[in-house]
């Protein structure tokens, strides 16, 4: 049996039919940009995650540029992150010019170690963020009140988690501002570029909104300096369509991590806190013979991914900033060890039952 990572072309077929309707519609239609299929995504959307505000804009870095941005965070300022996100959370902070100041994630549920945070805290320190990383909600409840104690902004890293929740409220809904991406291979792809921002602040809504385009206020009017962070409203119409079918793809992810959960032994899994919940972008297992199982999977067919084996603080892009390669032994771990099982809503249980198969037989030989 061959089993892809993620059949992005099986995935998408599921909406060819609603896509060619959109589509037909939308070229009958003398859209640019920022016209209505934008502010009606921009209203699902913000439903979706109970907030007032979103805005649609290019991709998953530009979003969270302009939650840094919106919030006057530059030069001279500090944001905490985790250690080990992917890099576009790092690189956000860089290009506004702040100081990354890595926070270690707890070792059993992958996400930022609230209790490391204060001690991370200097004059300079603006905000905290925040990745709930593979799709499950870091602890927000327990982050949003040290934000809170120490008058630090929330800012939330969305990409993976579309929908989760913690303590009943969605991670798209904690931040004083939050990006999300729907790169083609997150829970929610367009099929192409595109991102959002959600907030329940006005005037942040208004300056988010003026930013990615060019700094209008009103046509020709430029307040500031902006740029062209626009999502194209082709994106925003497809979007619209799969976030109606979200909950079943959703759905579909959770059946399948519970037959994963219930069916291998002895391996470790991302530990779920009580009052967080999980959207499983990603279903990632940490194991010390990760590279042998990896290649073990492999000759029965079956392809994985490894979220992320390489560090932000050991890219060659960062060195300039001078960490050590053992600075963050956390982040290395995960790196050494994590191994992302297919977790495709498309796959069939008979797929998913021929992964856990293969890898009890890596393990106990049966
Ligand atoms: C994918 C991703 C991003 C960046 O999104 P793009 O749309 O690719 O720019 C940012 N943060 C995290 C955690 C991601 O997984």
């Amino acid at each position: 049996m061959n089993i892809k990572y993620f059949d992005l072309n099986r995935f998408n077929l599921n909406y060819l039919e609603l896509f060619q309707n959109s589509l037909t519609e939308f070229v009958s239609k003398d859209y640019m940009v920022l016209g209505e299929p934008m502010t009606s995504f921009e209203r699902k959307y913000s439903i979706f995650n109970d907030v007032d505000y979103c805005s649609g804009v290019s991709n998953g870095l530009t979003a969270l540029i302009l939650c840094l941005k919106s919030l006057d965070i530059g030069p001279g300022d500090e944001v905490i992150v985790s250690s080990n996100t992917y890099i576009a959370t790092w690189l956000s902070i860089t290009h506004v010019g702040a100081k990354i100041i890595p926070v270690e994630p707890f070792e059993d549920s992958l996400n930022l170690n609230f209790e490391l945070i204060e001690n991370h805290i200097s004059k300079k320190t603006k905000a905290v963020m925040v990745v709930n990383l593979y799709g499950q909600s870091a602890e927000l409840d327990k982050i949003s009140e040290i934000c809170l104690k120490n008058d630090l902004f929330l800012i939330g890293d969305n990409a993976q988690s579309q929908g989760a929740s913690c303590a009943g409220k969605k991670t798209g809904s904690w931040g004083i501002i939050n990006a999300t991406s729907f790169y083609p291979g997150k829970n929610i792809g367009a099929l192409g570029e595109a991102g959002a921002i959600t907030t329940n602040d006005i005037d942040l809504d208004i300056r988010v909104k003026r930013l990615r385009n060019y700094g209008l206020s009103e046509k020709y009017v430029n307040d500031e300096i902006g740029f062209n962070y626009r999502m194209d409203n082709i994106q925003a119409k497809f979007l619209e369509l799969k976030i109606n079918n979200y909950q079943t793809i959703v759905n579909r992810k959770r059946e399948i991590a519970k037959i994963y959960k219930n069916n291998l032994t002895g391996i470790s899994f991302q530990r779920l806190p009580d009052n967080c919940t999980s959207v499983y972008h990603i279903f990632p297992i940490l194991t010390s013979q990760r590279n042998e199982l990896q290649k073990h999977l492999y000759n029965f067919g079956i392809e994985t991914m490894i979220h992320y084996p390489i560090p932000p603080h050991k890219q060659k892009a960062y060195a300039s900033l001078c960490f050590q390669k053992d600075s963050f032994p956390i982040a290395n771990h995960i790196a050494d060890s994590e191994l992302s099982l297919p977790i495709d809503p498309f796959m069939t249980n008979e797929e998913v039952y021929y992964i856990i198969e293969k890898i009890n037989k890596f393990y106990y030989g049966l």
